[in-house]
């Protein structure tokens, strides 16, 4: 048995880290536009209401779609952020541009850049400081799938060197783990081709995560994120006719929308879960061995 475990979200709890990468990116564009500094949470706010009045329009984009809703997790989110005003300072709307040109004299491209930038600042502060963000479950589960013969396949954006160095805090590093890091699940083709999942449209051409998931042909994945981690497996398994689990790891981010469908749906050879507790794999393994 394989599993394909996502990282983000799923081992680690985000909370504390989105929180920085947030802070990181409204503390500079106060700091490079001090004119207009009080305006920085005026400006959130109003990308906020608005991503919550369209949630199908905003999140993370690329090839010019929507490649994970906004609303799907906190990082997720800020991708909304920056994407939205981005395409505010393309329009002249509501200053943005000023904020964009500020950008630009400090050699910062575009908001997504900047928000690169502060992603990055989290992932050397959490390694400089040592801050260990898993979840305190993960030793005892990773254990356990492992004691049961299972798998165990991180696959995740993040790099494998950040996900090793926070393995090590935890003293998991010797665990027999295989991580894929960098997977780029994001990254959509030039096929747009999409699933239906309540009101949203979800992109599965993810050629990326379609190489991993024809070479790792797993039995069962996790992920926090419905649009990055499951429609694929989902779309492939469907294709394939072969059996697999699906989990969805349940957090106080997580959307409705992702939940209810994931409760509500029947597909045959495929089992959806929706799991408040990491836990709940063991006993999947236990059952399946
Ligand atoms: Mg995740």
């Amino acid at each position: 048995m394989k599993i394909l475990c996502d990282f983000d979200g799923v081992l680690t709890n985000q909370v504390e880290e989105a929180l920085q990468v947030q802070t990181a990116f409204l503390q500079t564009l106060a700091a490079i536009h001090p004119e207009q500094a009080q305006g920085v949470e005026t400006l959130y706010k109003r990308v906020l209401q608005v991503m919550n009045e369209n949630p199908w329009r905003h999140g993370w984009v690329r090839n010019g779609r929507v490649s994970a809703f906004a609303n799907e997790d906190l990082f997720i989110r800020m991708n909304g952020v920056a994407s939205c005003l981005d395409q505010w300072a393309y329009e002249g709307l509501y200053k943005a541009d000023a904020w964009k040109k500020a950008l630009m004299k400090n050699e910062i491209g575009s908001f997504v850049e900047l928000l690169d930038l502060s992603f990055q600042k989290m992932v050397e502060t959490t390694q400089a400081e040592q801050r260990n963000p898993l979840d305190p479950e993960v030793t005892k589960v990773l254990k356990g799938l492992l004691s049961h013969e299972v798998e165990v396949v991180i696959v995740s954006n993040s790099s494998t060197s950040r996900i090793e160095g926070i393995l090590k805090m935890a003293e998991l590093e010797k665990l027999p783990i295989r991580i894929r890091g960098n997977a780029k699940k994001y990254e959509l083709g030039n096929e747009p081709k999409t699933m239906e999942v309540g009101s949203y449209f979800v992109e599965v051409d993810r050629p990326f995560y379609q190489k991993i998931l024809d070479e790792e042909k797993p039995q069962a994945v996790i992920g926090d994120v419905f649009s990055l981690d499951l429609a694929l497996p989902l779309t492939l398994a469907q294709q394939s006719g072969e059996e697999i689990d699906l989990f969805l790891r349940k957090r106080e981010y997580t959307p409705q929308w992702s939940q209810d469908w994931m409760e509500n749906s029947y597909f045959s050879g495929c089992r959806l879960h929706v799991i408040d507790e990491l836990s709940v794999l063991v006993q999947w393994a236990q059952g399946a061995s």
